[in-house]
């Protein structure tokens, strides 16, 4: 094929079955309508994609070959079809691992995968007045966060619950997509990432925490991997939806660095193992308390927010006793609770000791009773402290912002006063403005906000 037009030029190398024809036809057809030209030849490419078989050993040599050559004569060149989703006897993607220098490798039928690589490693520059989109996509948050969906669906079966129904099993996005969302993200402006799915703790289960790559990298697609990842973005990373396994541990460090934000949004839901195994909660046998305890011993600024049912069918008053005295052990930062209450197609539904409405309602009550003094101590040991925070608005009477442990929407503000000095009043001129990161020292907080002044 030759080049058709001005834009960006990749050439195509298409081995295999026909299923594989097939594949490097929709990859084409996408990359023409996305105003990609193809070359005829490796020099007048900027980028080269050879689609593979891996069906029998002579297949997998002349893959392994035309990689070679493509590298040889260009050296940009993305894998895709059988052979890239063939691993050598380590276990380690054979692709990688006998040409390390591609800059991405994916398996058969992934249009999307290949797309996402092209966008990384040969982005068409964007034209203003042609396209539609901005490069970020079209977003409904401000321009200073954004969410990042690492996976959609859920592999639990909570009997309360009946996301798995509509959205399936868990689909984890490979680790290489979700690092190129995130660097657009960054790139159009994005200050702070909010990691969200349903058990961000799985993160990659589904794929058998397969390699993927991030900027030529081979990276496991597994929760640790991308926060690390994610850390050296430079923005501020906040995670969603953390299941307590032991592999959260790992994160701990980060967050003690202040390489992530210090914040674990772990929505626990009770406390008392009988409930827990009714509810089939992921993570039901771990011990909460011990690992609160290791982890606010590792990074003692974590804040912990956390959701709650009360008045589970069967839920006996010793057990509702029991969620209590965890709540006052676990001095846990932003809490809510929900009086259960039952949702159609759940299998909770059908367990036997209902509870009336009225005891439903007194026990959320009674636990934010207890919970509330505990939520304002824990806001008032920032008093006196130096904060920083990011700025969502700015307005007559000051600033409205965040701290580290504040989710949009879900947790507090924290209000900034005017300036009250000449000093105060240049540097509120040169770095207060919406998606900026500056310093408050708090002077007081209410059991939900803080107050305070630019530092
Ligand atoms: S509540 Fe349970 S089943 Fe529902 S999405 Fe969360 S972990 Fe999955």
């Amino acid at each position: 094929m030759t080049a058709t037009s001005e834009g960006p030029r990749i050439g195509f190398v298409s081995l295999g079955c026909p299923k594989a024809l097939v594949d490097s036809e929709q990859i084409l057809t996408q990359l023409r309508a996305e105003g990609y030209a193809t070359a005829h030849d490796y020099a007048g490419a900027d980028l080269v994609i050879v689609n593979t078989c891996g069906f029998i050993d002579a297949a997998v040599t002349e893959s392994l070959d035309a990689i070679g050559e493509a590298l040889a004569e260009n050296g940009r060149v993305i894998v895709t079809g059988c052979l890239g989703a063939r691993s050598d006897a380590t276990g380690t993607n054979l692709v990688a691992a006998t040409h390390p220098r591609v800059l991405a490798v994916t398996g058969p039928h992934a249009v999307g995968e290949v797309m996402d690589a092209v966008h990384a490693h040969l982005p068409r520059p964007h034209d203003p007045f042609t396209d539609l989109v901005p490069p970020q996509g079209v977003k409904l948050t401000p321009t200073h966060y954004a969410y990042l969906k690492i996976a959609e669906g859920c592999n639990h079966r909570c009997s309360f619950c009946i996301i798995p129904a509509m959205r399936g099993d868990l689909v984890s996005r490979p680790i290489g997509e979700v690092m190129r969302e995130a660097e657009t993200l960054v790139k159009a402006g994005v200050a702070e990432l909010l990691v969200v799915s349903q058990d961000t703790s799985a993160y990659g289960v589904d794929l058998k925490y397969r390699t993927d790559f991030v900027a030529g990298r081979p990276v496991r697609t597994r929760m640790t991997e991308l926060v690390k990842e994610l850390a050296g973005l430079g923005v501020w990373v906040r995670l969603h939806y953390v299941y307590p396994y032991p592999h959260v541990d790992e994160i701990l460090p980060l967050m003690a660095e202040g390489r992530v934000l210090p914040y674990l949004d772990v929505p626990f839901q009770h406390a008392h193992p009988d409930v827990l195994r009714r509810m089939k909660r992921p993570a039901s046998g771990e011990k909460n308390l011990d690992r609160i305890r290791a982890w606010r011993a590792v990074c003692p600024e974590l804040t912990i927010r956390s959701t709650f049912i009360a008045g589970f069918p069967g839920e006996t008053e010793a057990e509702f006793e029991y969620l209590l005295e965890f709540l006052r052990e676990a001095e846990l930062d932003r809490v809510g609770c929900f009086a259960y209450s039952p949702v159609d197609g759940a299998s909770a539904n059908d367990l036997p000791g209902a509870l009336p409405e009225a005891l439903r309602e007194e026990r959320r009550g009674r636990f934010m009773a207890v919970q509330e003094p505990i939520g304002a101590r824990r806001m008032r040991r920032h008093v006196g402290s130096i904060q920083p925070v990011i700025v969502d608005a700015v307005n007559a009477d000051g600033a409205i912002a965040r701290s580290r442990a504040d989710a949009p929407e879900i947790d507090g503000n924290v209000f900034i006063a005017p300036p009250s000095s000449i000093s105060q009043r240049n540097r509120w001129r040169d770095g207060v403005r919406v998606g900026a990161i500056v310093k408050v020292r708090i002077s007081g907080a209410d059991g939900h906000d803080l107050w305070g002044e630019l530092a």
